[in-house]
């Protein structure tokens, strides 16, 4: 057992620290206040090879392993946790599929601008009658000779407002549900595709949450990912890595709201002290730090185990679902330790309270993963 991170980890690390401290916290707050997408900040991080972090060298990723690609989004996630999620889809919802299940061809032509960071990608995947139950999925696709005519709405889709290409399941044989769905990439540009509400989320509020709506969008059969009726496994391969991405992004908003109430602890003064100097304090920052770490091991064992190439599915969503609920009780305590100050957007609290609570919500919630980690032990 080995806890140490390689020289080029912690470099990558470092550069993401960086980057986060000197674009991302200094406008965080005003991104979350006039929910405006940071598209300067999304091209920058494209240029530092963070939306492709790991696609091989060969489609224009870094190249990078699963392990860079936490350090680097919790670090992301902890300046500024929109930032986060939209980094996160990219690389995990987006790139990963089409390089795992697309051909050459699509790969030529998605795959390569979007790791490189010149286009942004979406994943469509929940609709309104298929959430937590994605294979109840309405958007279909029908065969009209070399090409697949796509109808249907996805909803809640992030990134949509800002994507050039969209990851999109439908159903392709609608009596085998879940057996007769088929994964898609289909361009922005296409005929029929159009966006529709832009929902006003309780936190990610610089992140564009949208519908996408697909209506006779003709997608020539060489755009599908995987094989003909395939896509349902696509979609939960897919997520299992995204969880792990929303572990990261968890740990950061954690991390940013620890560190913010650290210091206001040591800063603020009543009964003639420190705050930090009363036992009932310190003992919500020692919690708060312990849990941050647990977190932070399960996150970065799940990332090692997919690097192994090994079975990842279980340690995704345990890293997932305690992360997201330590992010939400450091962020709480992190209001508490601020007292009224907590409550008030000046002291930054807040919005790592609201940013918090999606990570147990988006892609599997925590009572799904409790279903992942369940189904693991409880065999026949
Ligand atoms: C800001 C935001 C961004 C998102 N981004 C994307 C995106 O990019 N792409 C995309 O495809 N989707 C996205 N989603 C959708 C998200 O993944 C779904 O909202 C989520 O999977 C839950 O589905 P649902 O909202 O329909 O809730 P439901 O499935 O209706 O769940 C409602 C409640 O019932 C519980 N529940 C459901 N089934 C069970 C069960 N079998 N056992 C126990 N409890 C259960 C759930 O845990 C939840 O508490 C996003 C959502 C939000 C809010």
């Amino acid at each position: 057992m080995d806890f140490s991170l390689t020289h080029e980890q912690e470099q990558i690390r470092e550069a993401a620290r960086e980057f986060a401290n000197e674009e991302l916290v200094p406008n965080a707050a005003r991104w979350d206040e006039t929910r405006e997408f940071p598209h300067a900040a999304v091209k920058k991080l494209g240029e530092l090879g963070f939306l492709g972090m790991m696609v091989d060298e060969t489609w224009e990723g870094a190249g990078l392993d699963t392990i860079s690609y936490v350090l680097a989004l919790e670090e992301i996630s902890r300046g500024c946790a929109s930032t986060g999620v939209i980094m996160s889809v990219n690389n995990s919802l987006v790139c990963h599929p089409i390089e795992t299940y697309g051909s050459d061809a699509v790969k030529e032509t998605f795959l390569k601008p979007l790791a490189a960071g010149r286009q942004l990608g979406a994943y469509c995947l929940t609709e309104p009658m298929a959430g937590s139950d994605a294979g109840a999925t309405k958007t279909t696709a029908v065969r009209d000779g070399d090409d697949w005519i796509v109808n249907g709405t996805k909803i809640f889709v992030t990134n949509g407002g800002a994507a050039d290409a969209f990851v999109v399941f439908a159903s392709t044989d609608p009596a085998k549900k879940t057996r007769g769905i088929t994964s898609f990439v289909i361009e922005k540009t296409r005929q029929g595709v159009s966006l529709g509400t832009r929902e006003k989320t309780l936190g990610i509020r610089a992140s564009s949450t949208m519908e996408v709506i697909f209506q006779d969008v003709r997608v020539p059969a060489a755009n599908l990912l995987g094989e003909l009726n395939r896509g349902f496994r696509v979609a939960m391969e897919t997520l299992n890595g995204g969880r792990i991405g929303i572990a990261a992004q968890a740990l950061g908003i954690a991390q940013a709201a620890f560190e913010r109430a650290l210091q206001y602890a040591q800063d603020r003064r009543q009964f003639d002290v420190p705050i930090s100097s009363f036992q009932g304090i310190q003992w919500k920052l020692a919690e708060m730090a312990t849990r941050i770490d647990a977190a932070r091991l399960l996150t970065l064992r799940a990332a090692y185990i997919k690097d192994q190439g090994e079975n990842y599915a279980t340690a995704a969503a345990e890293a997932k679902l305690f992360a997201s609920r330590t992010a939400v009780e450091v962020a709480d305590e992190a209001v508490q330790i601020h007292g009224g100050y907590g409550y008030v957007a000046e002291y930054h609290v807040e919005r790592h309270y609201r940013d918090a609570k999606i990570t147990e919500i988006y892609e599997g919630t925590s009572e799904v993963q409790r279903m992942v980690i369940a189904a693991s032990l409880i065999k026949g």
